[in-house]
Order: structure tokens, then sequence, then C-alpha cells
């Protein structure tokens, strides 16, 4: 038998034929490792759609790589010497085919670069850790521009970006002159309602997710969520469709309803990509390209589609340099001490509260909720009650399709619940239940009022909103961006704060719901 040089380690969201691990394969000395393993569907309790989603990406991908003729090791999770975990399964593999050296693309996630490195280590195997070249920044590039710089904001490396990548650009100037239509981007839908939205892109699972459905049912059949409606791209060509499509059909009112809401429907004009894109089956330059050649066309107006790139170019390489350069404290970090368990029907859907009952709804049913409402709704109640951030953070990841930790932790833990004090927000992400009545009808359809902040009909978010900022008072009057908050707290009489903190304390008692 020729000696096998390098085993090429492949995790479930590497799935890029062109990734660095590839460089140099050669498939008379070289093989490829996969893994399906239980430890990444429990670590937390992973929802059902997102195994899924994982899973039959790694198997199409799979079948990718055997017709490209490159000879695969791959461990499925009923096989009967499934390890249970990365590191076990590698370390017997490794055992079994004595390669010269393993060779990896950098991982998302630090627990499982850890635990890679510490599997090569038990076999005294060298690794080759490659630069993942999916993202635009490289973690050396991001802690280059963060050094020495007192306070991160997006915005500014987002600008760097532009420049350095040169999208959007004219000349030395942003395109159109400005670099942030964000004032343009902010519309809700009006009485009229969002009127007929191009149906988002589906795709019927084919006999290899079929069998995977089958498989996570079985053996994951008290974890949450629902896989009737998974439709999903599992394979780099409906990822293509779905980015078409996305660019063609709703790219043009993409910027304006970004931050728009409706009940039954949380796809809107949002490209739901995400999942893709973190899986690599996606690569970010070709979705940055689509939506600036559509621009250029004339088929989609400047802001909408700088709002997107900003998304990608900004948000999501901003939130990767973040996690790679605050690792592994950031996973710890509580700045606003916070205690609370995390509601129990966060992971049932089952509440009065109709913004929440229908965000959570979709979340189980689909692995999906756009940004507007993981951060203004379902992040929104749990900064404001109190949930202790750790436990946010283990819900976000479990529960969607597109959820690595990597782009999870610092929007969860950071951007939504404060935890990092300021690192990723330059405030507390509050509001009461009018921001969600100015940005959605959902307020109409339910038992509470948005205005009333005690009393038996007042909104769960207007009474928590308060209550929050009375636990917080002192802290945050040294914030500016809080003051005028910090001012209305302050003329609240001791018999209104009262009443605030007895209607929150039976929120939390579980009496409201
Ligand atoms: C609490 C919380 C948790 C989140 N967890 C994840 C997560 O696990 N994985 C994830 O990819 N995104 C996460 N996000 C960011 C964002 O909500 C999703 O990327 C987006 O909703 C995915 O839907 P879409 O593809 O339709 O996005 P669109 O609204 O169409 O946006 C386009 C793309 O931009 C990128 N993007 C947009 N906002 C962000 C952001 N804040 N951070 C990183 N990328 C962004 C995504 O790749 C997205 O596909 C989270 C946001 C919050 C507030
Ligand atoms: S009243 Fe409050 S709980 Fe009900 S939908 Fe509006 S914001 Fe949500």
């Amino acid at each position: 038998m020729t000696e096998l040089r390098n085993l090429v380690v492949v995790l479930g969201d590497q799935l890029d034929m062109d990734a660095a691990a590839f460089d140099g394969f050669d498939p008379a000395r070289d093989a490829v490792w996969m893994a399906e393993v239980a430890e990444e569907s429990t670590h937390v309790w992973s929802s059902k759609p997102r195994t899924v989603m994982f899973l039959a990406a790694m198997r199409h991908f799979a079948q990718a790589l055997r017709a490209a003729g490159r000879a695969l090791h791959y461990t499925t999770l009923d096989a009967a010497e499934n390890r249970g975990s990365l590191a076990a399964q590698l370390q017997a593999d490794m055992e079994r085919l004595r390669p010269a050296r393993l060779v990896l693309t950098a991982p998302g996630d630090w627990r499982v670069l850890q635990a890679v490195k510490a599997a090569a280590e038990a076999q005294r195997l060298p690794l080759d850790v490659r630069e993942d070249r999916h993202f635009y920044c490289s973690v050396r590039e991001f802690a280059a521009y963060a050094r020495g710089r007192k306070s991160l904001r997006m915005e500014y490396f987002y600008r760097e970006m532009r420049k350095r990548h040169g999208v959007l650009m004219t000349g030395d100037e942003p395109a159109g002159g400005q670099w942030n239509f964000d004032a343009d981007n902010r519309e809700s839908f009006g009485a009229a309602g969002p009127g007929a939205v191009p149906p988002r892109a589906a795709f019927a699972p084919d006999e290899i997710t079929r069998e995977v459905i089958a498989l996570v049912e079985a053996r994951f059949a008290t974890h949450p969520g629902q896989l009737d409606s998974f439709a999903w791209p599992v394979t780099r060509e409906h990822a293509l469709v779905s980015l078409q499509r996305f660019v063609a059909e709703r790219l043009p009112s993409f910027g304006r309803y970004q931050d728009a809401m409706w009940p039954g429907d949380p796809w809107l004009y949002h490209s739901h990509v995400s999942a893709a894109l973190n899986l690599k089956l996606l690569n970010p330059r070709e979705v940055v390209a689509a939506a600036v050649a559509a621009y250029h066309a004339g088929a989609a107006a400047l802001p909408g589609v700088e709002g997107f790139v900003r998304q990608i170019l900004g948000w999501r390489e901003y939130v990767r340099g973040i996690y790679w350069t605050r690792m592994p404290g950031y996973l710890e970090l509580n700045a606003l001490d916070a205690r609370e368990n995390l509601p129990a029907w966060y992971w049932s859907g089952t509440t009065d509260m109709a913004c929440l009952r229908d965000a959570l709804t979709q979340t189980l049913s689909h692995g999906y909720a756009n940004h507007i409402q993981r951060l203004m709704v379902t992040g929104l109640f749990a900064l404001m009650y109190g949930v202790e951030p750790q436990q946010v953070h283990a819900w976000y990841l479990a529960v969607y399709v597109d959820a690595v930790e990597w782009a999870e932790l610092p929007n969860s833990l950071g951007m939504s619940q404060y935890a990092d004090g300021g690192l990723m927000a330059s405030k507390p992400y509050v509001a009461t239940g009018k921001y969600i009545q100015r940005m959605s009808p959902y307020c109409r359809g339910c038992r509470y009022d948005p205005a009333r902040r005690t009393g038996d009909a007042a909104c769960p978010f207007t009474t928590l909103y308060w209550d929050f900022l009375l636990h917080h008072e002192a802290r945050l009057s040294s914030n500016p961006r809080m003051a005028l908050q910090v001012r209305n707290v302050a003329r609240l009489n001791d018999a209104e704060r009262q009443a605030i903190r007895e209607r929150s304390a039976a929120i939390r008692r579980g009496d409201v719901a």
C-alpha cells in the first residue's frame, strides 16, 4: 500500500473545493477526511433543521469530492465505528490510516481548532493549519487593524474594507458620495403590508437529504425544531440558484425593508444566503460581486446594494475578527452581570406575546428568523429580562441553520446582550414594545399594549425596558448615548418604580408570558 502523505481534514462548515487545505492535493498520495459526529449536535442542543443543514450539505460535498476523484474517508453518524466526537474519531482514523501529516483550513470555531490540535499532538503528527481564504480579511489583518485602537466600530472597519477591496468605490471616494445609506434603509411596510413578496428559493430534499432527515428524526428525536418544510440549499449549485434569485427578485427592495417585520413571513426581502455562506458553499466575493453588478446594470439602487454589501463585507468580516481576536475569554463575558435562566418557552414558542411567538415559531420551523427578529425581538427580550448571556449564546447557536460560533457569538453575546460591555455595540440595544409596533403590525394582534408599562395589559417589553433602565441606571449614566433614556428614568417617582419592579418580577416568575 502507498503511504498516505496528507490527510486533509474537512469540517462541516468547510465545504469548498478551492479551500487552502486542497492546495497541492495529490490524489495519488493524499486523502480527505470527514466525519459526522454526535458531539457537534449535542454540545449545544442543536435544532433538527441545523443538524440536517450540516449533515446534508456534508454528504453532498462528499459526493462531489468522490466525483472529482479525491479519495475520501467519511464516517457517517450511524456508522458502527463512529466515536462520537471529532477528536476521538480523528485519532482513531489517524491510527488506522497512518498519514504523514494532517492538513486543515483554519477552522471557524476556537473549540474545534483546539480539538484538532490536541488530536494531532496525541498522535505526534505534524498539523498544517492553512489560512481560510474564504474571508476578505484575515485574522492577522484584523488584529493589526484593531491594535492600538481604543474603541472599535464596524463603520470604520467597513470603510477600510471598501477601500482595500475596491468595492462600490469611485476612485478614492465611495460610490454615490456617501459611505452609509442607513437612513434610507429603515422603512416599515405600512398598513398595506409587504404586498407580493417573491417566494423564497426552496429546494425539495433529494434522496440524500431525505435520508439525513430520517436519521436526524430518529437520532435527535427530542431536539428542538421541525423538518417538514426543510428546503435549504445544501449543494453549491442550489446555493448559486438561491443567490441569483435573491439578486434578481429581492435585492431591489432589500435595503428599504431591511428592518421591517411582518407576521407569518420571516423571509421578506432578505437574502437567506447566510447558511450557504457559512458552510462555504458560497464565497462572499461572488455574493458581493453579484449585488454590485445589479447596481451597475441599473437593476438595483445604490442604497439597498450598499446596505447589503455592508452586511457581508462589513458586519460578517467584523464579527469574525472580533471572535478570533477575543477568544476564548469572550465566551465568559457578562458585563451586566445577568443571571436569569432563559425562559423555557424559547424552545417551544408558547407565549402570548405575538411578536415573540411568531419569531420563535418560525425559528423552530425553519431554522431561520431575519436579523431584526433576532436582534430586536428574541435578543431584546432576553437582554431586558436579564438572561445569563451564555444561555442566550447556547440558544442562538442551537436554533439557526446558519449558526456557527464565530458569527453567532459576537452577535448574541456582544451586539444583542451587551455582555462585552460595549465592544460590539456602543450602547445596549434596548427599546419598549413601541419599537416593535413601529416596525410591524404585531401589536395589533397581541393581548398586550406596547404603550403600557404597568398593569395587566402592559407589554412585557415595555415593562422590562423600564426595569432594565432602573436596574442599570448608575452604569448607563456614564454612557452619553444613553443620556436621554437615563434622564427619563430619573423622572420616575417611587410608586412608579415600585410598580415596574413588581410587574417585572411577575414576568420573571412566569406569571406573565
Ligand atoms: C443574536 C443574533 C445572532 C446571530 N447569529 C448568526 C449566526 O449564527 N450566523 C450568521 O451567519 N449570522 C447571525 N446573525 C446575523 C444575521 O442575523 C444573519 O446573518 C441573517 O439574519 C441571516 O439571514 P439572511 O441570509 O437572510 O441575511 P440578510 O439580511 O439577507 O443579510 C445578508 C448577509 O449578511 C451577513 N450578515 C448580516 N448581518 C450580519 C451580522 N450581524 N453578522 C454577521 N453576518 C451578517 C449574512 O451573511 C447574511 O446572509 C445573528 C444576529 C443576531 C442579532
Ligand atoms: S404588545 Fe408587546 S408583546 Fe405584544 S406584539 Fe407588541 S411588542 Fe410584542
